[in-house]
């Protein structure tokens, strides 16, 4: 009895796994040919300074929406981009294209545009010269873009981060790691990174003001990050409760669907409005 049940949920198994993988090969296939064509596309996201409720920046998050598999999450076809090899183009395409974009719609604005850089594309000996070109194209200040890197990226090749990250930075364009608190990484590693900011991650934001362990932790790393002249950003930021929270904290800046979800770059002026009306009506 026990043998054939087992059989039989190694055969579901076995289905499961498969589906997975030709799901795998498919989107891979298709990624390819979406990134030639230009089908992916850019949201973008508010951030706010949290002492006077101003944006600061927007973070240009990539959207697929492909005609026969809908809407694929970032999170699965990010890593299957990383895994195929074609992150590096993805992700120079991106670069130029959404500092072309931001120049386009908001050139006055003074905010800083944030774009995520995937730990593959650090390898690549060509990356200055691709942000460089990104900045020099769309006449977008290099002082304005702000590339942002996992802790866990930063992990992976800790001997050559640090001059990596230094020969980025050159042409003035600011850092900043993203996901942190998830990487464990010290305060002597973090010394050593040439970085401007650093972005706790949203497990933490989610759970602040509900366990002592994790207001502690945000406590924590906000004091360390401002001892290492970083400034602190909150991602993931949805009630008025952990926001009170992260300012009495002395967080500086926060991300999250309280203050704007990601929205195409035309959109988002009326985004940022509809948040503040919102948390207007609500006695905030
Ligand atoms: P990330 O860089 O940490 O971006 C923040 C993610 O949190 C985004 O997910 C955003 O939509 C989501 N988010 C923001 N505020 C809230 C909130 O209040 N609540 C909740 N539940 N979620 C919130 P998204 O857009 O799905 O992107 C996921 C990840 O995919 C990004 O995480 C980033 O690591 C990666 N990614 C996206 N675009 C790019 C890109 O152009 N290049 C690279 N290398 N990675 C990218
Ligand atoms: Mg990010
Ligand atoms: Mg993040
Ligand atoms: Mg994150």
């Amino acid at each position: 009895q026990a043998k054939v049940l087992g059989g039989r949920r190694c055969a579901i198994f076995d289905v499961d796994l498969r589906r997975r993988m030709q799901r795998q090969l498919d989107l891979e296939q298709e990624l390819r040919g979406a990134a030639d064509a230009g089908l992916l596309h850019a949201v973008y996201q508010p951030i706010i300074d949290i002492p006077t409720g101003e944006i600061v920046a927007v973070e240009a998050l990539l959207r697929w929406n492909h005609p026969e598999f809908g809407k694929v999450s970032p999170a699965e076809f990010i890593p299957i981009a990383e895994e195929s090899g074609l992150i590096n183009d993805i992700g120079a395409r991106a670069l130029r294209t959404v500092s072309r974009e931001f120049m386009e719609h908001l050139p006055t604005s003074g905010w800083r545009l944030n774009v995520n850089l995937s730990a593959r594309q650090l390898d690549d000996a060509h990356l200055p010269d691709i942000v460089r070109d990104a900045v020099s194209s769309s006449g977008l200040p290099a002082s304005r873009l702000c590339l942002e890197i996992t802790e866990s990226a930063l992990m992976q090749d800790l001997h050559n981060a640090g001059d990596v990250l230094a020969k980025l930075r050159e042409p003035g364009v600011s850092l900043a790691i993203d996901d942190f608190g998830t990487g464990y990484s010290s305060l002597a590693q973090l010394h050593r990174m040439p970085t401007d900011s650093l972005k706790i991650d949203r497990s933490f934001v989610l759970d602040i003001g509900k366990t002592t362990d994790t207001d502690i932790i945000v406590s924590s790393i906000i004091a360390m990050a401002h001892t290492l002249n970083l400034a602190v950003v909150a991602e993931g930021v949805e009630t008025e409760e952990q926001l009170t929270m992260l300012r009495d904290l002395g967080c500086d800046q926060a991300q999250g669907f309280l203050l704007g979800k990601p929205v195409p770059i035309d959109a988002l002026e009326g985004e940022i409005a509809r948040c503040r009306q919102q948390r207007y009506a609500d006695g905030h």
